[in-house]
């Protein structure tokens, strides 16, 4: 009787910001009021660390630059516990609303902030509200000449703030002038005549976890691909200040549903597999390996 396979590892991924720092309140939190604002993202970002230890799992974290300059111990708490340090930038600002220049020089500000409070190279990157689009691919090339090697920035989606709807779902090598890079995609599942963004943010808060559970499922199993879960340290903060100010989609994006995340993700990560970044990267690699080159035991089957 054949082994029953091995399930995927999938991307267990958090970026690592406060709650006054995202997109949706970019309005309305002006960034030089940043340093005033009561910050939750230390104690937040903790009791995510507790809950992956608590299932004994490891993930990537993308880090603002900003919160590792003011939190360099976060950052080393963070690679203690065994997980991956990688870079969101250190502005949080929208990838397509900078010119090439002012994202290098973002990058390499945040880059050099995690590096110096880690004391370890950051290679892989998330651009602020996925805002690697149709109108900014040029940031590709600029993340492979400031050493970074995988990228995951790109949803194969349709949203007003970002999305790529014909960009491909699966793990794929960009060649760009400067050299190539792992592009690592947010999940999307496919159903009959739509594609559904799953598996992270307001998303996973949104759906009831039955459904999340399986459209997961499905992206494993019928499209065979891993997935990418994403979070925010204040996704499971339900007691942040609330924020003033901002329209009506902006509150309901944000505050939907805080109080049950934690409890989906122990639950998600009690029912899929997980690794960090370069652990998904490795096992595509290995299978790419696999159905290019058979072993000798498949040759002589
Ligand atoms: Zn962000």
């Amino acid at each position: 009787m054949p082994a029953a396979p091995t399930p995927l590892i999938n991307a267990l991924t958090v970026d690592v910001e406060d709650y006054f720092q995202v997109s949706s309140f970019e309005r309305v939190v002006d960034r030089r009021e940043w340093s005033s604002r009561e910050s939750r993202v230390v104690i937040s970002t903790q009791r995510l660390l507790d809950l992956f230890a608590a299932h004994d799992v490891r993930g990537t974290f993308f880090i603002l630059g900003w919160v590792a300059e003011r939190f360099p111990q976060l950052v080393r708490d963070i690679a203690a516990a065994g997980h991956e340090l990688a870079c969101h930038s250190h502005w949080h600002r929208l990838v397509y609303e900078m010119t090439p220049a002012a994202f290098r020089e973002d990058l390499r500000q945040s880059k050099r902030a995690i590096e110096d409070a880690a004391g370890a190279s950051v290679t892989a990157f998330r651009a602020p509200s996925f805002s690697i689009t149709g109108r900014s691919l040029w940031a590709l090339e600029i993340l492979v000449e400031e050493g970074f090697t995988v990228d995951s920035s790109i949803f194969p989606t349709r949203h007003d703030r970002y999305g790529m709807p014909d960009a491909k779902p699966e793990i794929h090598v960009v060649d760009t002038p400067a050299g190539p890079i792992t592009e690592l995609p947010m999940t999307v599942c496919p159903l009959p005549g739509v594609t559904l963004p799953v598996g992270g943010g307001g998303y996973f808060r949104l759906y009831p976890w039955a459904i999340t559970r399986r459209l997961l499922a499905r992206v494993n199993r019928q499209a065979g691909r891993p997935f990418v879960f994403y979070v925010h340290p204040w996704e499971v903060d339900p007691d942040q200040p609330r924020i003033r100010g901002g329209t009506r989609l902006s509150h309901f994006r944000h505050y939907v549903n805080l109080r049950t995340t934690a409890t989906k993700i122990d639950r998600m990560l009690r029912q899929f597999r997980f690794g960090t970044v370069s652990d998904v990267i490795a096992q595509s690699q290995t299978a790419q390996r696999l159905t290019a080159q058979p072993t000798t035991a498949e040759l002589a089957a």
